[in-house]
């Protein structure tokens, strides 16, 4: 391993807590300790010290916890000192760290650059970590996990080894061409890579929703002035389904909301501003109203009594139509002043959302995206004819396929899929 820097960073969040955590990273991660004049437990053990600053002042008692190089989250040494958690103490310690002149402040994401270098984690995993920290709710906490456990690498790994495999078995045909080997490898070969194709084609399909995952889904209430649409978005703010984590008005036109529903990242939108209008810069707001409630994943259209909707933005499948103040007008809907109906339309609105939650794919990221396309498009474009007519050309097209996945989950190694072609070609046989 290359000899890096020691660095040290607070790793929970700033501000008052029971307890703050800062880490250290690095083959001087134990002098550092050292120098603050307490001695580290042996690895993976933990040891209560007294910090001290220089000149022997007492800065904090200290939980100290130590991990060897080779088994920490950076794969490097990393001392944690678990202090309480003031503002004051943090800054003392981070002050008294740097003061030893052996460890550097860390750059944002350094201790996670560092376990991708060292092979700790892989650049899925490295994603799936940054979402994970970034989860406000349930299905993004189990999305984030999932890759984050390394489900996706799995996937691009088995798909790999079913590329080389069918390359491998392809090449056969090559070495042994005028021998006496028998079997047609074409079946084999294509039931492998149709298998890999579909799998593509159900990430790539399934990319949207698990993007929606990530940022959230969007629902717009479209509805004429007057209607109710604001009330809706104070009676969802207010009700128990609903846990508000962010209120932002990011333009004049659309008012945003963000819910927690059933686990579900949500962003109502309210097209405060569709109405008919005569001034140009009014209508263009409305324009771009119209655009963003057209690109949601779910349109409300809300109406008084069974009047048509508003015709500048299309009813798109699984569009709800709901009528507002039922406690007018009775009938079936909802009412913002009495609360009534209001469970049922989040009832509604989440199973939608569930339902196409259930068809999310694990890449979320435009370049994996793009990767898997390719590789898609590479695979479906081979046919058995080809086999026997190029199949230099056939396991070339493989080979590249398979680098280009590679990719996915962290760097290109030619050595290593040469390796795994042969493996795979003694396995196959
Ligand atoms: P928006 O222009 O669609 O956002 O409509 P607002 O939410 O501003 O509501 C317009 C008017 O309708 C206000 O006077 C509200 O108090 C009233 N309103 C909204 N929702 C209801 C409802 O469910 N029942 C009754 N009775 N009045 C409502």
């Amino acid at each position: 391993m290359a000899a890096e820097d020691t660095i040290f960073a607070l790793a929970t969040a700033q501000g008052k807590a029971g307890v703050a955590v800062v880490r250290l990273s690095g083959p001087q991660s134990v002098q550092v300790l050292e120098a603050l004049g307490a001695s580290a437990p042996k690895p993976r053990a933990t040891r209560l010290v007294h910090l001290r600053d220089r000149d022997g002042g007492l800065l904090d008692h200290a939980l100290v916890l130590h991990f060897a190089e080779g088994a920490s989250f950076t794969g490097e040494a990393v001392i944690e000192l678990h202090l309480h958690g003031s503002v004051a103490v943090v800054r003392a310690v981070l002050r008294a760290i740097e003061g030893t002149g052996l460890a550097r402040q860390a750059e944002a994401g350094e201790f996670t650059r560092r376990a991708l270098m060292n092979d700790r984690l892989d650049l899925t995993q490295v994603q799936g970590l940054g979402d994970m920290i970034e989860a406000d709710t349930e299905v993004q906490r189990r999305h984030a996990l999932r890759v984050f456990s390394g489900e996706m690498a799995e996937r691009v790994t088995a798909w790999r080894n079913a590329i080389l495999r069918a390359a491998a078995l392809v090449e056969a045909t090559i070495d042994f061409a005028d021998e006496d080997v028998p079997v047609d490898v074409a079946p084999e070969v294509m039931e492998l890579l149709e298998g890999v194709a579909a799998d593509l084609r159900h990430e790539v399909s399934g990319a949207a929703v698990a993007s929606r995952i990530r940022s959230g889904f969007e629902v717009a209430l479209v509805g004429p002035p007057n209607v109710g649409k604001s009330s809706l978005i104070n009676a969802l703010t207010r009700s128990e389904a609903a846990i508000v984590s962010d209120i932002a008005g990011t333009t004049r036109d659309v008012i945003e909301v963000r819910l927690d529903l059933d686990g579900l990242p949500v962003t109502i939108l309210d097209m405060a501003g569709l109405r008919d209008s005569s001034d140009p810069i009014e209508r263009m707001g409305i324009d771009r109203a119209v655009k963003r409630a057209t690109a949601a994943d779910i349109r409300v259209f809300l109406m008084e009594v069974d009047e048509d909707w508003d015709e500048r933005v299309a009813l798109q499948e699984g569009d709800l139509r709901v009528r507002a103040k039922v406690d007018l007008y009775g009938g079936e809907g909802i009412s913002a002043v009495s609360g009534a109906g209001i469970p049922e339309f989040l009832q509604a609105l989440s199973e939608r959302l569930q339902q196409r939650v259930a068809t999310a794919g694990l890449v979320t990221a435009d370049r994996h995206v793009e990767l898997y396309r390719l590789a898609m498009v590479e695979l479906d474009g081979l046919d058995a004819d080809q086999i026997r007519e190029a199949p230099e050309l056939f396991s070339e097209v493989l080979r590249k396929v398979a680098c280009d996945l590679r990719q996915v989950i962290g760097g290109v190694d030619t050595e290593a899929i040469l390796g795994e072609i042969f493996a795979s070609f003694c396995i196959g046989k």
